[in-house]
């Protein structure tokens, strides 16, 4: 049997962060993911982990909670690490996988194979810190539940958070589909945070929308509102049929 180790932060856990453990997952028998955490860190290490273990399941993932210090130029730090390390995995792994510099010294003081997934992170451009640097731009790399976390208790905005309590009609880069939680009609929400979203993506996004809401109700059997009375610093644009006032209010 192969076994694998992932070790990160994961603060917050992106997308990623899933394709590193996918990708690791799919190669090795059994996979172990460490997520360190740390009092000052802005999501409780504990939640983490609960995460991850969602996102993937039939992967090992353990939480330790330390404040020791990162610095890979000391031998005695690097002891410490290992030392911890090895209170979740006593023995092997065969492979770590990672995409971080330090992986070869950690693969090698372990005894394992280093194996780099994605070093440029070319699959998803976005790190953990630019997501804590300016969430409201990032959304679009999070899984929902972390999603739903960070534009809760981060950026403060409810199409922020993209809770999916209606049908879910599309998503892409630039925006996704939904019904309207208060109207029951079809709402294009920008997958950035802000009012003003660039020219080309308010094209696409109202296409987009356009298309939806033609299958839904035939084409020309709607108008485009692009008022935002609620949340007016998040774009988003509703399709209105011409029953949808009545509707409204007969549920
Ligand atoms: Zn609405
Ligand atoms: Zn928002």
């Amino acid at each position: 049997m192969s076994t694998g180790l992932v070790i990160g932060r994961f603060c917050p856990p992106h997308l990623g962060h899933s394709h590193l453990i996918a990708s690791a997952a799919g190669q090795i028998d059994r996979l172990t993911v460490i997520v360190f955490s740390k009092d000052e860190e802005p999501v409780p290490g504990g939640l983490r982990a609960e995460w991850l273990r969602a996102m993937h399941p039939g992967v090992e993932v353990v939480n330790i909670h330390t404040d020791l210090v990162t610095n890979w130029d000391d031998e005695e730090t690097w002891q410490r690490w290992i030392a911890l390390i090895r209170t979740a995995v006593p023995h092997g792994p065969d492979v770590v996988f990672t995409s971080e510099p330090y992986g070869s010294e950690l693969a090698r003081r372990l005894g394992a194979v280093e194996q780099l997934v994605d070093p440029d992170r070319a699959t998803v451009p976005v790190s953990a810190s630019m997501i804590r640097a300016d969430p409201g731009r990032h959304l679009r790399h999070l899984a929902p539940k972390v999603r739903a976390w960070v534009g809760k208790t981060w950026v403060g905005c409810e199409l922020c958070e993209a809770a999916r309590m209606t049908a879910w009609h599309h998503e892409d880069d630039v925006c996704w589909i939904a019904d309207c939680e208060v109207c029951d009609t079809p709402m294009v929400v920008w997958q950035e945070h802000g009012a003003s979203p660039p020219e080309a993506d308010v094209a696409h996004m109202l296409a987009e929308l356009e298309r939806v809401a033609a299958a839904k109700f035939g084409a020309g059997e709607f108008t485009v509102d692009r008022t935002m009375r609620q949340i007016p610093g998040h774009f988003h644009a509703h399709a209105r049929d011409r029953n949808w006032w009545s509707r409204r209010f007969s549920r």
